[in-house]
């Protein structure tokens, strides 16, 4: 049996209970197997592939907060710290009531590959909680961040580990936490990024993952004879990543014709709207059934489905394994050129594989979605410089990267004869860097 195939064996055994995790062990072990075989036997020697896929450390912690009422509540904090080989620990806080180990650990496996992605000196790492934000007042919000700083500043620093949002930690969450670790560390420095403007946050940041999204798709489709401009596409989501990927779009000349939240869908066939989308989830924090008051012409619907409309690119940009292999079998139907994952894991391993072997292109998000990890990384040159770039300069550098990243993948893809098979050539360039550094690291 082949050292991959061992190692999968025995992770499968071993956490069994952790499906997401064993998920995206499974992908990029698998892709990466080619750049295994050319030194087997020394990797296995090295128990690589171990080191690889056990966290450096996974801290679990108790968060207490009180509620409205003046209840104590309990919830479970997670920061997994996955791997340094290239730089400080770097990844989101998921705040969403189905935070486990699993998807923490999941999430913090893909972010090694992403970070190392982007070129920048950043390593892997993610954490959160199964606190669910929704429907929480202010003050219960302050009450959990705090809480949850607490614990967590004793294991983060802006040379250790730089955590950042993710799902239900936005703008606020972040500076409710960077306050309380200033209180205990009575130091103003960059641990946290996805700050605000006026304490040391980045330009471009809230837009970055979206953005990042679209500089890629444009890329990806300009290099297999695709001009973005005119084509329509579809989009699930309508948080941070959906939000400004809708923006991008649209500017871009894309008429984007949906996007969904935990309830609903809409389907807009004017395109959507971003100002009225913003006002919605970004002013008022409310459903997504209020999008048909201001867009008369618009339609909503419950439940899932955007994916049954037709267009040419599809973003899912929502959360893990939302696009399963039926909604693939749709996109495929309708004639849809490319997938490109502005969320985490989005596309589940068989629709993945339908939609790669009926020719759709398909950008995975480890590179797609790099952008918001890539900023962050300039929010901490800034933080370190002390010093405030414009967007401009903030965006130049976003696209740089982001048409970079399409190029690495593109590159390793065709190196190991997997011409246009762009999840195998993001996880392989992503994997070559962090093998370079772990090896001359040594066994650590
Ligand atoms: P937000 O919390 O801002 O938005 C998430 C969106 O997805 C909301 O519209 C939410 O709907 C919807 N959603 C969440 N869970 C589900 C579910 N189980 N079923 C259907 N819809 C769901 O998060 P972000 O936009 O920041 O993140 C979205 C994805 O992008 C995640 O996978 C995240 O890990 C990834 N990502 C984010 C980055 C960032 O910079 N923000 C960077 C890289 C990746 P509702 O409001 O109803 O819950």
């Amino acid at each position: 049996m082949s050292y991959v195939d061992e190692t999968l064996e025995t992770l499968a055994k071993k956490y069994e209970n952790q499906p997401e995790f064993l998920q995206a062990v499974t992908e990029v072990l698998d892709s990466i197997r080619p750049v295994i075989e050319e030194n087997e036997a020394e990797y296995k020697r090295d128990a690589l592939l171990e080191r690889l896929t056990e966290p450096d450390r996974q801290i679990i912690f108790r968060v207490p907060w009180i509620d409205r009422d003046g209840n104590a509540r309990v919830n479970t904090g997670y920061r997994v710290q996955f791997n340094n080989a290239i730089g400080p620990y770097k990844g989101g806080l998921r705040l969403h009531p189905s935070v486990n180990i699993s998807i923490i650990k999941f999430l913090g496996f893909e972010q090694i590959f992403k970070n190392s992605l982007t070129g920048l000196p950043i390593g892997g790492a993610k954490g959160g909680s199964d606190f669910d934000p929704k429907g929480k007042t202010d003050r219960e919000i302050m009450s959990f961040c705090q809480n949850f700083m607490l614990e967590l500043y004793k294991y983060i620093g802006a040379d250790t580990d730089v955590p950042a949002g993710d799902i239900g930690t936005g703008a606020r969450e972040i500076g409710y936490m960077f306050g309380e670790y200033k209180r205990i560390k009575s130091l103003h420095e960059g641990v946290l990024t996805g700050k605000g403007l006026s304490y040391g946050g980045s330009l471009a940041r809230t837009e970055a993952t979206g953005y990042g999204l679209l500089y890629l798709t444009e890329e990806m489709l300009k290099c297999n004879g695709i001009e973005v401009a005119g084509k329509t596409a579809l989009v699930s989501g309508s948080g941070n990543v959906a939000i400004y990927a809708i923006e991008k779009a649209t500017q871009l000349g894309i008429k984007v014709l949906t996007c969904s939240d935990s309830t609903g869908w809409v389907y807009d066939p004017d395109g959507i709207d971003v100002a009225t989308l913003k006002q919605i989830k970004e002013v008022e924090r409310k459903r997504l059934t209020e999008y048909k008051k201001y867009r008369p012409n618009s339609e909503y619907h419950e439940g899932r489905g955007v994916w049954q409309i037709k267009a040419d690119i599809a973003l899912p940009c929502a959360t893990q394994n939302e696009l399963n292999i039926d909604d693939a079998k749709l996109l495929v139907a309708n004639g849809c050129l490319a997938v490109a994952e502005g969320a985490n894991m989005p596309t589940t391993a068989d629709a993945v594989k339908y939609l790669q072997d009926n020719g759709v292109l398909l950008a995975p998000a480890k590179a797609a979605n790099a952008g918001g990890v890539a900023t962050s990384a300039l929010e901490m040159s800034q933080n370190s410089e002390r010093l405030n770039w414009t967007f401009e300069e903030v965006d130049s550098k976003l696209k740089g990267i982001m048409v970079n990243i399409f190029h690495n993948m593109d590159d390793a893809a065709k190196k190991y004869g997997m011409d246009k098979n762009y999840v195998a050539g993001a996880n392989i360039a992503g994997f070559e860097k962090v093998l370079n550094a772990m090896t001359a690291q040594g066994i650590c």
